[in-house]
């Protein structure tokens, strides 16, 4: 049998709140949904890290991030080194004789290895044609990425491929708080065409005095989250506005490189991957970006599987528990490549091709910092029916009920009603960190106590948060 190729396209922050394939995003992904007409999108997929290196060593790795030793973005916190046993999907699939081509974003301490990676280039600089939505070197990275992957697609060979386009985009929205900065007091948003989205449901919390410290304080500790200090309910509608206009940017890409693809006659041997890192947090909770926290807005992720050997048929699937762990293994089942050993995740192929989804009782995702100003180890264990949250700090603890609250509402930590269901999942969380090595519950809390002082509430800061105050 001839290997089929993969195509996988990462695009970084993407939620499925904003793709057309889940329901949502009101048409902003065409290109995304084409490829969900032909395949499978799981709807429970959870990143292992709301974060762009952690998670992007671990999918690579397929390991968790405290297996990586990948726990931040680097700055005062020093990862790795990556442990020596750790085999990646370059390595493997190059070892079995593909050509494995990467372009675009990395953010992978070393997790890249056994690709051929393009450099990043910003040489396709463009002024932004909307005043509202400013292009910074995420956008222009994404359109010399495009142009190289493009090209390289349509000169492929015979000999079987992985080539990895890794988009920035949505990620600009970053760079956009940045321009619509409120820590001085109000900004007047630019007008955007048409008519502004609505906020969701979830936009203001019930829980918030009952949160534990990193998440009621994530306004102290995460830059973008602070730069929102005078937003209001206008500035936050053009903030999804903003998202999807950035997220559209993204489909298109997705659209070129199906054209390249299709145009090089290699779209019917090709396994079609469209995934994201984490996701965003979409003015849920009158959050920005992502951080220490785990709502589903940005820890469930967009994970859409298209090409040879998939006859399940296509939708939305929302049964199996799924995790960006299962990347690596799902990879080397649908191209009939050997597993590694030591992979923590699960191998969808056998489901994908119409067989029984294997039964999981909890996916698991982690934190620890951004950027080494605090560190703040959190776990989330997500069960068929519950999430459960434990934050070191203060004993923090969360429990949602995903089925009653999908929004995430109410935190049913203290109810006593729910004691037990909450004792079922600490020792779910227990059995999770010996199985995996995990000394989760021995790490260390570090928190400067002037980020915990004001009332509840990220409106209440004022001024800088813990990574701008230790630059200066
Ligand atoms: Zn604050």
């Amino acid at each position: 049998m001839r290997h089929p190729n993969v195509l996988l396209i990462i695009c970084d922050h993407l939620s499925t709140r904003v793709v057309g394939a889940y329901g949502e995003g009101e048409g902003c992904t065409p290109n995304i949904d084409r490829v969900a007409a032909n395949g499978v999108s799981f709807g429970r997929v959870y990143t292992t890290y709301p974060l762009c290196m952690p998670a992007r060593a671990s999918f690579w790795t397929g390991r968790y991030p405290h297996q990586t030793l990948v726990e931040s973005n680097g700055g005062k916190y020093t990862n790795g080194p990556l442990p020596e046993d750790l085999t990646t999907v370059g390595e493997h699939f190059k070892s079995v004789g593909y050509r494995c081509v990467h372009f675009g974003k990395a953010h992978d301490f070393g997790t890249l290895k056994g690709f051929e990676v393009f450099p990043v280039g910003e040489e396709l600089s463009v002024p932004s044609p909307h005043e509202a939505w400013p292009e910074n070197y995420d956008t222009w990275q994404d359109n010399d990425t495009l142009a190289k992957c493009e090209q390289w697609l349509a000169a492929a060979t015979d000999e079987p491929f992985v080539c990895v386009a890794d988009i920035n985009n949505p990620h600009n929205i970053c760079g956009w708080v940045g321009a619509n900065n409120s820590m001085e007091g109000p900004v007047t948003a630019v007008p955007v065409p048409g008519v502004l989205p609505e906020l969701p449901d979830n936009f203001t919390s019930d829980d918030l005095a009952e949160l534990p410290l990193p998440v009621r304080y994530i306004c102290c500790t995460h830059n973008r989250q602070a730069q929102t200090q005078h937003w209001d309910e206008t500035n936050y509608r053009h903030y999804i506005a903003a998202f999807r206009h950035y997220t559209q940017l993204a489909d298109d890409g997705v659209g070129r490189l199906l054209r390249a693809l299709e145009g090089a006659g290699k779209l019917d041997n090709t396994i079609v991957v469209v995934m994201a890192d984490h996701g965003d947090s979409q003015t849920s909770h009158g959050l920005v970006t992502k951080q220490v926290h785990f709502y589903d807005e940005v820890v469930r992720v967009p994970f859409i599987i298209a090409g040879p050997g998939i006859t399940r048929n296509s939708g939305v699937c929302h049964e199996p528990l799924g995790s960006l762990l299962d990347l690596f293994p799902t990879l080397c089942g649908l191209t009939g490549v050997r597993l590694p050993t030591g992979l923590m995740g699960v191998d969808w192929s056998q489901f994908l091709g119409g067989g029984e989804a294997e039964i999981r009782s909890c996916v698991a995702a982690e934190w620890l910092t951004e950027w080494g100003h605090e560190l703040s180890p959190g776990r989330m264990i997500r069960s068929e029916r519950y999430k459960y949250i434990r934050y070191l700090e203060g004993d923090g603890e969360i429990l949602y009920d995903m089925i009653n609250d999908p929004g995430e509402k109410q935190n049913l930590a203290g109810e006593q009603s729910f004691s037990q269901v909450l004792q079922e999942h600490r020792e779910m969380l227990a059995r999770h960190v010996e199985e995996s090595g995990d000394n989760f519950f021995s790490r260390e809390v570090v928190v400067d106590e002037r980020w915990r002082s004001h009332e509840p509430g990220w409106q209440c800061h004022r001024g800088i948060a813990a990574p701008m105050a230790q630059k200066s």
